[in-house]
């Protein structure tokens, strides 16, 4: 059975299963665009720019 892929409406972290891995919250969409990996999000200008303060997955547009 394949595990669909969703990314969290609150911050964006992509993830499997039922909520997300970063925040807990259990909104999310399967459908965004793009996506980046941030290794290092207090040095990253694109993480912070997309609200993200931790590393991980994330989409970059959220449908
Ligand atoms: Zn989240």
């Amino acid at each position: 059975m394949a595990v669909k892929e969703k990314a969290c409406l609150n911050c964006k972290t992509i993830y499997f299963g039922d909520k997300c891995t970063n925040c807990g919250e259990t909104p999310a969409t399967e459908t965004f665009k793009g996506r980046m990996h941030v290794f290092d999000a207090e040095k990253s200008e694109i993480a912070e720019n997309l609200g993200i303060n931790k590393n991980g997955e994330f989409a970059i547009k959220l449908k």
